[in-house]
């Protein structure tokens, strides 16, 4: 299992080498979440990365973590341009993958393909 702050050391050096920018913005760490939680999240950060870097031609990518009593909310943000799939979104499984996990734990995953992608990853505070 993966601790998100290890994932954002790997994302940090995966975008680096993309020569994407990384805006990252986190006022604290994590604390007392289940590590299930902290698995689903960082296999979705990973993946939200890996379409930043494959798909979306940004040169900036906005990064925020935040940790409130309720829930748990990664914002990744790009700068480049949503492609459409040619055949939907069912083209690849990494998005599909991503919201069958996060709904596993009682999450959600938002998109916003304006000006670039947002993704809104959401999953209830399980901090015990
Ligand atoms: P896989 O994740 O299985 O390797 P994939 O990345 O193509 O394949 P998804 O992650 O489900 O599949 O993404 C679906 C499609 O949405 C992508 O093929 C791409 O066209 C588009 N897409 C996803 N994220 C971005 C992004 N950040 N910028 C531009 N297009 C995106
Ligand atoms: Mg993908």
């Amino acid at each position: 299992g993966i601790r998100l702050k290890e994932e954002i050391v790997r994302i940090q050096q995966i975008l680096k080498a993309a020569e994407i920018e990384l805006v990252l913005e986190q006022k604290r760490p994590l604390t007392k979440t289940t590590l299930l939680t902290e698995n689903i999240l960082s296999m979705c950060l990973k993946e939200a990365i890996n379409n930043v870097v494959k798909h979306s031609g940004a040169t900036s990518c906005f990064v925020s973590i935040e940790q409130a009593w309720n829930e748990i909310r990664v914002t990744v943000r790009d700068n480049g341009i949503f492609k459409n799939p040619d055949e939907g979104l069912a083209k690849g499984y990494g998005l599909i993958g991503m919201k069958e996990r996060l709904e596993f734990i009682n999450g959600s995953l938002e998109m916003q393909m304006t000006g670039g992608t947002t993704l809104i990853i959401k999953v209830p505070n399980d901090s015990k």
